[in-house]
């Protein structure tokens, strides 16, 4: 390599196969993404045919060895996708990540020979569309605190409980069930501490339904979120992931993924609300002027741009440092998720006071991105969560802050 090779590196497509990634992703979103995306936010409906034409792309098993049925690739790669499909309809990304990093991904890290053969080709092909149901309508970030239970009893588990706001939970309005779930439940407990475990759930074990569908949500609109009902639900013994107890291993090793594509999805609403108020700026007129005249103007967009660049460099140099069988990197999954969830709703909002009353109705795009990013503070672990992890990992390795 020559002395000056490193000037050619692009952080954001380091190889030719992350570009090409890109380009795919793009021309697809602005052919087939972009003009479904307000109709399916205002109807509340996930566009399944949609989400089935991503695993012809290879998209649904990104991260998934080809032995598989996955494209095999790195969570750089992951984040790029995640960006792109966000940028255009973040409720359709939430499905998609739901779909691809909270089940898929997990199941191919934390998954044995037997469930991977199983399972993994149907889910990256997008035959199969799966889920993971960790919240309870009481329990959210108190994950130990999750009440649902599974008794062993001959050669079945017998899985008693609720799970709450599932992605994916129900493909439709009629409540189809999606065809496997991703499920923690307690099975007892071990020196005093609940003993959390993970099983594959498949549509049709008897006791396993949708309950409610949830609707009117805020935001993420185009991806259905359901409450799944488990009553004395028969899973064969072979549903079992890994062991008993094994659960808060699969949780770490799944997190740093889930965490750094929800930030992804948070820089591709940035992108696309800066966008948006910058070319407005520029054709709107007021007082013989264009808007990118006045200076507070000015500072909604200058703001914005060199945030939002900040977060971007933040968000895949955590990406680019990943290992995907490992999960080990908690304080910078968190942080990323911490500060660009926060940046996408703040350039929302930014955008939409610079579009004034235009920004206010759906046909200009960042009202419905300003409804979906302010979910990214919630989902996947709330801001305090992160600000709580952060903290207690920089109590622990304060040379972490020098690396
Ligand atoms: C649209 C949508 C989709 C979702 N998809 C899924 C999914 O696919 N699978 C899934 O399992 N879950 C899903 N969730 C659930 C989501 O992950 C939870 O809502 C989230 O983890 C927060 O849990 P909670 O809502 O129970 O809030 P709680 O945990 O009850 O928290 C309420 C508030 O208290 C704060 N709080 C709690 N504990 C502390 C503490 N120790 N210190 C400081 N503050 C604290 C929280 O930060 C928050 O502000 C989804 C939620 C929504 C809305």
């Amino acid at each position: 390599m020559s002395e000056f090779a490193w000037r050619n590196f692009d952080l954001y497509n380091p190889t030719p196969e992350h570009k090409m990634i890109r380009e795919t992703v793009r021309a697809f979103v602005e052919s087939e993404v972009e003009p479904q995306a307000l109709e399916h936010d205002r109807r509340e409906k996930f566009n399944l045919s949609l989400f089935r034409k991503l695993g012809e792309l290879g998209l649904l098993g990104i991260t998934v060895p080809e032995e598989y049925g996955g494209t095999g690739q790195d969570a750089l790669a992951a984040v790029i996708v995640h960006e792109e499909i966000s940028a255009s309809d973040p409720g359709f990304c939430l499905a998609y990540l739901a779909h691809s990093m909270l089940f898929v991904n997990n199941l191919a890290v934390n998954g044995n020979e037997d469930q991977k053969k199983k399972f993994l080709p149907g889910v990256c092909s997008g035959e199969l569309v799966g889920c993971m149901a960790m919240s309870e309508p009481a329990v959210g970030t108190d994950v130990l605190g999750l009440e649902s239970t599974a008794n062993l009893q001959g050669s079945e588990y017998i899985i008693n409980g609720r799970k709450m706001w599932i992605t994916n939970g129900c493909l439709d309005d009629e409540g189809t069930p999606a065809d496997l779930v991703w499920l923690y439940a307690r099975t007892g407990e071990k020196n005093g501490k609940p003993q959390l475990s993970t099983f594959l759930i498949e549509k049709g074990f008897p006791g396993y339904e949708v309950g409610q569908k949830i609707k009117d949500k805020t935001g993420m609109r185009a991806s259905n979120t359901a409450e799944l009902v488990f009553t004395n639900c028969r899973a064969p013994k072979h549903a079992l992931v890994g062991h008993e107890g094994a659960s808060v291993h699969h949780m770490m090793r799944n997190l740093e993924i889930e965490r750094v594509t929800l930030a992804a999805m948070s820089l591709g609403i940035a992108r696309r609300s800066l966008e948006a108020m910058n070319r407005y700026a520029q054709e709107r007129s007021a007082f013989g002027k264009s808007l990118s005249h006045f200076g507070q103007i000015q500072r909604h967009i200058a703001e914005s741009y060199a945030e939002y660049k900040a977060c971007r460099a933040y968000v895949y140099e955590t990406a680019r440092r990943m290992d995907l069988n490992s999960g080990g990197n908690r304080l910078d999954s968190d942080g990323v998720k911490l500060i660009t969830t926060t940046l996408a709703k703040n350039i929302a909002d930014r955008a939409i006071q610079v579009l004034g009353g235009y920004g206010y109705v759906g046909e200009y795009v960042v009202e419905r991105l300003w409804r979906d990013a302010k979910l990214l503070e919630i989902g996947g672990g709330t801001l305090e969560a992160h600000q709580k992890n952060i903290t207690r990992d920089l109590a622990k390795s304060p040379g972490a802050i020098l690396d």
